[in-house]
């Protein structure tokens, strides 16, 4: 297993996570899930599912090797009549926050995430007033070491992290969503599939800036949804018309700007396993780039998603970094020195292309790479 630095944090985690939400069986089936995740090297945890059952399975799942988590806990996340609810009423938000310490065994966690906030209303309640004074206290206590929040919304998700207040995101990330505009409702999307259609300009580019804005402020993100609730792994679903594989989506969401940890969601150790053999997979099992180009429907033409499919240059200049750093840089109205900081540390640099075009036809979306260095090039100079 490989582990990533989570934004700021300190805390590194596992490139492949455990989602929580499926442990809905016996203690018995938790306990081997969650054993079987942490001997392949697993050490992140998310459960934002507040159902009893299923975080005293977690708690008991996670038991042996307790110290060994790193364990984000969802505060606002609230089990109400039997069912699943999200509140900023502090008096509940605090009795299940208490709540999910007690059944996980856990006097603290690592992470705490400010559940699921998608619209600015929401947004506004949490982040003044009583709900920010509690998350805040549980800071300074010591009860949560990283205020997070998880959010589906891009713009969200940016409002948030330009607070300075949160150090980590919980977000949906795969390459359907990454292409729809900001503005769509990604929950409505999943529940009708038929109103979902791919359009013609790559990356949405509210998304692109909260990549790029989460790595200039180190802020580490762990991701929800990397297959847009299974509809990625069956074509007849895919906005794609086209099946990716469980590695291909975990490599998409990995090779994302601030990307640590992929949390993807079991339901058996088999899905645990194929997620985690990831870590062991061929350039060609991690190949979502040519499956993406060649399919009936996609958006990213002349984009770059940094596959690396165009390697090797002529004159070994890395063409997926230059051009991460290239569109990272871009989203900023100067180059931030992060960015050029790890644009000076590359071996080759774009200027060095000699417009050989040895590359080009190598790459499965058509981008111009040699025209791409030379902006490259003058951006950096
Ligand atoms: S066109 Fe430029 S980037 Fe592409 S192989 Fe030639 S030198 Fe390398
Ligand atoms: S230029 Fe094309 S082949 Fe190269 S990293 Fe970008 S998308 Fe992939």
């Amino acid at each position: 297993m490989r582990y990533r630095e989570l934004g700021s944090t300190g805390i590194k985690v596992s490139e492949v996570g455990f989602g929580g939400e499926w442990l809905t069986g016996t203690p018995g089936q938790a306990r081997e899930m969650l054993e079987r995740a942490h001997e392949l090297g697993v050490n992140v945890v998310d459960c934002w599912m507040c159902d009893p059952h299923v975080r005293s399975n977690l708690g008991y799942g996670i038991t042996p090797h307790k110290d060994d988590w790193v364990i984000q806990g969802q505060i606002g996340s609230v089990w109400q009549d039997g069912q699943y609810t999200r509140t900023r009423d502090v008096t509940l938000v605090r009795a299940s926050f208490e709540d999910e310490l007690e059944r996980l065994g856990v006097d603290h966690f690592d992470l705490g995430i400010i559940h699921y906030v998608d619209d600015d209303e929401d947004f506004e309640r949490c982040f003044g007033g009583p709900f920010l004074d509690y998350v805040t206290k549980l800071k300074d206590a010591g009860t949560i070491g990283h205020i997070g929040l998880s959010t589906h919304r891009p713009e969200i998700a940016l409002r948030a992290v330009k607070t300075g207040i949160v150090e980590t995101l919980l977000f949906s990330c795969n390459p359907a969503f990454d292409i729809m505009p900001a503005s769509a409702q990604l929950e409505d999307l999943l529940a009708e599939p038929e109103s979902y259609s791919v359009g013609g300009t790559g990356i949405d580019p509210v998304r692109e800036r909260l990549y790029a804005t989460c790595e200039r402020r180190c802020v580490g993100i762990t991701v929800m949804k990397p297959f847009a609730g299974g509809r990625l792994l069956d074509a007849s679903l895919s906005p794609f018309g086209v099946a990716l594989t469980p590695k291909q989506c975990i490599h998409y969401a990995l090779t994302r700007p601030a990307v640590a940890s992929v949390l993807a969601g079991y339901a058996t150790v088999g899905q645990l396993e194929e997620a985690v053999s990831y870590e062991d997979a061929t350039t060609d099992e991690l190949d979502y780039a040519s499956v993406l180009a060649g399919a009936p429907a996609h958006g990213y033409a002349g984009q770059c998603t940094y596959c690396g499919h165009c390697a090797p240059c002529t004159m070994g200049i890395e063409i997926n970094m230059v051009n991460k750093l290239a569109d990272l840089a871009r989203m900023q109205d100067e180059v931030p020195d992060s960015v050029r900081g790890h644009y000076e540390a590359l071996k080759v640099h774009a200027d060095a292309c000699v417009h050989c075009h040895a590359c080009e036809p190598r790459c499965p979306f058509g981008v111009p790479i040699a025209e791409r260095m030379d902006e490259a090039a003058e951006l950096f100079a």
